[in-house]
């Protein structure tokens, strides 16, 4: 018993001394409640967002300890109520010293009371202790002890410095004046116990013990955020190192932090100086919106845009945006955070590449022939758009098809394909008829050579494409004009042959006729001159036709033309079960012309009705007028064949043009026809007949001065 009282404190011999211990409960108590209030008041929510992250539990903390606290003043209470109740019996019994028992009882109970504030400070998580201002600790909790590695017992009374290298003496004692002053401290604390290397930070609350008006010492609450700081460094290592910008902005886009990545990519030198732009000095077109922060509606998550900022040197850079907004406790985004990456390359080379792609397009459009690519399965796999030029089909009307499925394509195109794929031929080329979307026929020179896949494989045929249609046409031109040529020759000397034994014929006849034959010779001589009458017509009128073209200009009767022109062509017509129905005004007047060419033009329309007819039955008529209005003469050839489609109505005037198959026709005619009477001042129409079929008119200016030339004139050279 007597061991346990030396070793234990000694106990109060006074009733002031209790009131004494008693106050300093309070003392404490309201220590504890000014410290749980400041932390409150001082960490108001909002603010408390803002705060790092490591700081967020401490009211927390101060929560969990008042209600400590509270418990323990409850049983604190308890105890100085038997401590009154105790000392009040002493006092009513004053001048009697009190028992043994009474005294022993009485240190009991302070035993007691120091022992549980010594467990509940020893409850804490975090470091607690007192310190008198020369640095000598008064009350440590068992977190201390075990940080310092020493029992309580050898580190209370003792200098904090002989425990920790860091901070120095000195260097606490500079912030002491200012902590006297304000009583309260609070920062973060670097710490190093002796012996141990590790350094480790706390998160410290200083305030001030006060004996009277003096401060005496400090009460300590220090957290410790050593890890916390560690992930903090890293993480600035992180945002220091990066090679992606990141960057923390306000709502309105105003950037509170960036890092170096970031600051060289917009191309400043310094933070401050990227921090000190205003948002929309980072615009392209400072009359924009700012580009960062709320640039779009915000409903959570990560938003990734590319967005175009500008760089000190006021030139673009595009950067893909991954940001997230920050909101406080009430809803409010507060600040934006997000990283950048210069896509401004890759945009770049996109763009080369498009154009790239872009110019091979051009380059294909503007190669003058078609250009196919037909892989192995004998499918186009390429077709530029020089088809719609060539044979009015769009490339999507072929891509996919087989090569054979088109119709109206002649098979040589098919067989060029398969001789290169299969290696007969290396390269080859072909000619072959094509069908224009039109209906009309075209001549085609392809050149085909092997394709090869990017691993070198053969992957099919490319074949270019080229329309020959003009040159064959041409070509037939040529040869046909030649053979006309060759034929007029023939024909001209043909009918000065016939002439002669015709005219003799004409002149026996007609003298055996005065020699006073009989009536039946007669008549039959009158019948021999009327045939032979009709056949020197006809040699008259082949003589006119085979003769090479007159120089110069004729005033002409245009109905004598288009008789003469019938005439020529009779035979066939009546060959062909074809009726001319032919009316000319009589007194038609004059026009201007070369007889040679006009008689061209009419035979072409003649032709072009016979063939039209033929095509759609085995009988037709063909009628043909004449007329004339104030300034014009005109003439008619309509037919009954099968007209003309009012979409090929446009081109059949064109040079080339035509629906007939190849060796038919040369698509010249028409077109000859109009160059021949623009030469004139005249004019060529088509148009379709209103029962069916097709009508021509031609038009010819009146001769200036023309007066009517007689129907059965000939033409007559102008000089
Ligand atoms: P070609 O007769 O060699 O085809 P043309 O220039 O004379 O050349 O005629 C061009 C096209 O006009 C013909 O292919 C035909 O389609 C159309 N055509 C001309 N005359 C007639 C007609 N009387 N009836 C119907 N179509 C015609």
């Amino acid at each position: 018993m007597s061991d346990q009282k030396q070793n234990s404190p000694r106990p109060p011999r006074a009733p002031g001394h209790l009131e004494q211990e008693e106050s300093k409960l309070w003392r404490l108590a309201l220590l504890f409640l000014v410290l749980l209030a400041t932390g409150l008041a001082a960490l108001s929510w909002e603010r408390l967002q803002n705060l790092p992250y490591h700081l967020g539990a401490l009211p927390i903390g101060l929560l969990v300890l008042s209600i400590l606290f509270a418990a323990y003043a409850y049983g604190r209470r308890r105890e100085v109520g038997e401590l009154k109740s105790l000392l009040q019996n002493l006092q009513e019994r004053a001048g009697v010293t009190p028992s043994e028992e009474q005294l022993d009882h009485l240190s009991q109970l302070i035993l007691r009371s120091q022992r549980s504030f010594k467990e509940l400070i020893d409850s804490f998580d975090d470091i607690a202790f007192a310190i008198s201002l020369d640095g000598t600790l008064r009350t440590v909790n068992r977190r201390v002890s075990d940080l310092l590695g020493s029992p309580f017992t050898e580190i209370v009374g003792r200098k904090i410095d002989e425990f920790i290298e860091e901070p120095q003496r000195d260097e606490a004692d500079k912030g002491l004046r200012r902590f006297i002053e304000t009583r309260r401290w609070s920062g973060v604390v670097r710490v190093r116990v002796k012996g141990n290397s590790r350094a480790l930070y706390f998160d410290c609350v200083l305030n001030a013990i006060v004996k009277g008006d003096e401060v005496v010492g400090a009460s300590t609450l220090a957290r410790d955020v050593t890890e916390e700081r560690e992930k903090e460094r890293r993480f600035t290592e992180l945002f220091e190192t990066l090679q992606e910008g990141v960057y923390f902005s306000r709502p309105e886009g105003k950037l509170l932090d960036v890092n170096p990545a970031l600051v060289s990519m917009l191309g400043y030198s310094s933070k401050e100086e990227l921090l000190a732009v205003e948002p929309s000095g980072l615009n392209l077109n400072p009359d924009e919106d700012p580009v960062l922060g709320r640039g779009v509606d915000d409903r959570g998550g990560t938003r990734t845009r590319e967005i175009t900022l500008r760089r000190k040197d006021a030139t673009p850079v595009i950067f893909q945006d991954a940001s997230r907004a920050v909101w406080d406790g009430s809803g409010n985004i507060i600040r934006y955070q997000g990283t950048l990456v210069d896509v401004t390359e890759k945009r770049n080379m996109e763009k080369q590449i498009q154009q790239q792609e872009e110019f091979r397009q051009y380059l294909l459009e503007s190669f003058p022939d078609l250009i196919l690519a037909v892989d192995l399965e004998e499918r186009y796999s390429f077709v530029s758009s020089r088809i719609r030029d060539l044979l009015g089909y769009r490339p999507e009307d072929l891509l996919g098809n087989k090569i054979d499925d088109l119709k109206d394509h002649s098979s040589e195109l098919v067989t060029l394909y398969r001789d290169v794929v299969s290696g007969k031929q290396l390269f080859a080329a072909c000619e072959y008829g094509a069908r224009h979307h039109d209906g009309s026929w075209r001549t085609m020179r392809a050149s085909a050579s092997r394709l090869f896949d990017a691993k070198g494989n053969l992957s099919g045929a490319i074949i270019s494409v080229r329309d020959i249609s003009i040159e064959k046409k041409l070509e037939q031109q040529i040869i046909q004009s030649e053979r006309m040529a060759a034929m007029g020759q023939m024909i001209g000397g043909f009918a000065h042959e016939l002439n002669n034994p015709l005219t003799a014929i004409l002149g026996v006849s007609e003298l055996l006729q005065d020699e006073g034959a009989g009536e039946a010779t007669k008549k039959q001589l009158s019948m021999l001159q009327q045939q032979a009458r009709r056949a020197a017509e006809i040699v008259q009128n082949l003589m006119y036709f085979s003769r090479p073209p007159a120089p110069g200009k004729s005033r002409l009767n245009l109905g004598e033309l288009v008789d003469r022109t019938l005439h020529l062509h009779a035979y066939s017509l009546r060959k062909s079960n074809i009726t001319v129905d032919f009316l000319s005004e009589s007194g038609l007047p004059p026009v201007v012309g070369d007889p040679h060419q006009l008689m061209q033009v009419f035979l072409n329309l003649i032709l072009n009705a016979e063939q039209a007819i033929r095509e759609a039955r085995d009988r037709g008529t063909i009628r043909v007028r004449l007329g004339h209005t104030d300034d014009s003469v005109w003439a008619t050839f309509q037919d009954d064949g099968p007209g003309i489609a009012p979409e090929i109505l446009p081109n059949i005037f064109d040079p080339f043009y035509t629906t007939k198959r190849p060796g038919r026709g040369t698509g010249l005619g028409l077109s000859i026809c109009k160059a021949v009477l623009k030469e004139y001042e005249g004019n060529i129409e088509a148009a379709s007949a209103p029962g069916g079929g097709a009508v021509f008119t031609v038009m010819l200016p009146i001769a200036s001065g023309g007066t009517a030339v007689a129907a059965e004139g000939t033409a007559t050279p102008s000089s």
